[in-house]
């Protein structure tokens, strides 16, 4: 069989999409394969394929445990043998694994991290042959990444106690240019046939919004999304109890997820979600870890994350289905500042040593300032995060806040200049608010007690304070001012504040005004895929519900909602046709076709 042919029979889909023949082919001949794609990309099936065609075992590293029971749950309904072995299972279930192993049972077993190196697994494959390791989320290995994992450091020590150095393949969705160097040498990559496809998701629309009331901008957001799925993401506990809380009372279908909650709650409310019982779930970032529901419609974060990598990610569960879906990030000062009390109080990072803490949590906090920028830029929202990735993306996209948003570009360099000598007479010692005052000439009883009053600067500026940090932000994106990462920001002269200050620079800034919703609503459209008959789809997603419940598995693991949506466009009648379905493979022809045959029948002739 070939590559194509084993995608047909055990998948369903008839063309590979983009990058994933490269790295297959590559893992077939032998060679060591390193994958950067986006969320959704596919990069599953890339190690998969390679898994079903060599003979031997393929080991999938993952430190994702919910994603690892999804995986094997999907690929058992293919009909490929899979099994997983992690700190979820008991000791005996765990044995049991492991001899059915020994046995030829399995072609692929997903193993934590740290499982690696227990006597137990090291004694088991000095006897089995392995022919590739995998390692997904492979950025976990790096120091310069978002989620390091002392655990991924042992991978190499454990490829070397192999009696046969397996192919290595490696695959991440979110890999800066420094993190993919990190990658390809800390796991000993021999030469890898490296793909990177691009970030870009056209069909998501990305936004950020500063309203005051989040909670009313919320509702206000949701109110056309009434028969929509989403996840809103809120940096506590306490803020997704009291957000879950406020829309339930206001009559929304939703759930709440977050590690404060017991296990069978947990799983019960993300089960809810997945099967499409409660339309939104409000959770902290420990929700969708690898979750696959693919008609995700928006993604809000109600509160800033620490850096672009998780924000991307988790965005990212909008639209797998290639459908346009809103990723709208809400943001206010406060969040920064909750974030840096993350960074510093972190109780789940692990840290080898004093110095390497140092210098991670500064990292950190870069990040966090690369995040800060992204809610407060007025360029193209989409260019931003492609950048921040290693692209070279145009200046504007036409599908996101920025771009749909018409601005006028002002000049500020006169303001800059005030600002700037403010700051300078304040010898970079104080923060945005008193700045703030004593350019406005306020009467506040620190600008009197520090003599501000006296400054050449005090009272020099008549723009409303809201525009004044506007412009203030802007200079610090720009590099003419810089914030401190401390406990209280204090803001000081940046690296291009000669250039203002000295009268040969100039420095402008968009404004914005907004554009007609209408127009909004009119290039949004343009990303829709297709419209499919309604009827038809909630009843084959009726249909696949009743099923999965029987199985007892997430709706998606039966099928995706793209098969669903290609079943209400190609309205198959005999199994051959079923069999032309994408995501239709041989094994799920034979156990869910007459079924789904006859509902769609049953719609069509009614
Ligand atoms: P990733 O791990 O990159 O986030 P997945 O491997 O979970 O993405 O794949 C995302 C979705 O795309 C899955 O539903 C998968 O079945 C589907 N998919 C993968 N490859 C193809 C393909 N060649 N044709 C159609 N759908 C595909
Ligand atoms: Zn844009």
């Amino acid at each position: 069989m070939t590559p194509l042919e084993t995608l047909k029979k055990y998948f369903g889909y008839d063309n590979f999409r983009n990058g994933q023949e490269t790295l297959i082919n590559a893992a077939l001949a032998g060679k060591d394969v390193l994958g950067v794609m986006p969320t959704g990309a596919g990069k599953s099936i890339c190690f998969q394929i390679p898994a079903l065609m060599q003979n031997g075992i393929t080991l999938i590293v993952s430190p994702l445990i919910s994603l690892m029971k999804d995986q094997v749950n999907a690929l058992t309904q293919s009909g490929i043998a899979a099994a997983y072995v992690n700190s979820s299972l008991l000791g005996w279930q765990i044995a049991k694994v492991l001899r059915n192993a020994m046995n030829g049972t399995y072609k692929l077993i997903y193993i934590a991290p740290e499982r690696l190196l227990a006597p137990d697994f090291l004694q088991f494959v000095k006897h089995a042959k392995i022919s590739m390791l995998t390692v997904d989320e492979a950025h976990c290995i790096s120091q310069w990444g978002q989620d390091f994992r002392p655990s991924y450091s042992k991978i190499p020590e454990f490829v070397a106690s192999l009696p046969e150095r397996p192919v290595l393949s490696a695959f991440t969705a979110t890999a800066t240019a420094k993190v993919r160097e990190d990658i390809a040498n800390l796991l000993g990559l021999k030469e890898p046939v490296t793909l990177t496809t691009g970030f870009n998701r056209q069909n998501l629309y990305f936004e950020v919004k500063k309203d005051k009331d989040k909670y009313a901008a919320l509702t206000a957001f949701l109110k056309d999304k009434k028969e929509k799925n989403g996840i809103v993401y809120c940096a506590t506990r306490a803020s997704v109890e009291e957000v879950c809380e406020k829309l339930k009372k206001d009559g929304y279908n939703a759930s709440r997820y977050h590690a404060g909650l017991a296990d069978s709650e947990r799983h019960g409310n993300q089960d809810d979600f997945l099967y499409d019982r409660a339309k939104i779930m409000i959770a902290t970032n420990a929700f969708g870890m690898g979750i696959d529901k693919s008609n995700v419609s928006f993604v809000v974060h109600y509160n800033m994350p620490k850096d672009m990598e998780s924000y991307y990610q988790e965005a990212g569960r909008a639209g797998r289905d290639g459908e346009s879906a809103d990723c709208v990030l809400f943001y206010s000062k406060q969040d920064v500042r909750t974030n840096l009390w993350l960074i510093e109080n972190d109780k789940d990072a692990e840290y080898p040593d004093e110095e390497t803490e140092k210098v991670l949590k500064e990292r950190e906090r870069k990040r966090l300032r690369e995040m800060t920028f992204y809610c407060t830029t007025n360029d193209c929202l989409r260019g931003y995060i492609l950048k921040y990735f290693g692209e070279n993306p145009p200046n504007y996209c036409g599908n996101c806040g920025s771009c749909n948003t018409n601005f006028e570009t002002v000049d500020i360099t006169i303001d800059a200049k005030k600002i700037l000598s403010c700051v300078a007479r304040m010898k970079e010692r104080f923060g945005v608010k008193i700045l703030i005052e004593v350019l406005k000439g306020s009467k506040s009883e620190k600008v009197l007690r520090l003599g501000f009053d006296k400054l050449s600067t005090y009272g020099i500026c008549e723009k409303s304070e809201k525009l004044l940090r506007e412009i203030i932000d802007q200079l610090i994106l720009l590099g003419y001012l810089l914030k401190t990462d401390d406990e209280y920001p204090v803001v000081k002269l940046g690296e291009r504040a000669g250039e203002i200050l000295r009268g040969n620079g100039t420095a402008q800034m968009k404004l914005s005004k907004e554009k007609p919703k209408a127009e909004i609503a009119e290039s949004k459209k343009q990303f829709r895929v297709r419209e499919v008959d309604n009827k038809l789809f909630m009843a084959l997603r009726d249909l696949r519900l009743e099923i999965a419940r029987e199985q007892d598995v997430p709706a998606f693991v039966i099928f995706p909602d793209s098969a669903l949506i290609d079943m209400c466009i190609k309205m198959p009648t005999t199994k051959e046709e079923f069999l032309n379905v994408s995501g239709v493979g041989q094994v799920k022809m034979e156990r869910y076709g007459e079924r789904f045959l006859k509902a769609i029948l049953h719609i069509v002739q009614k």
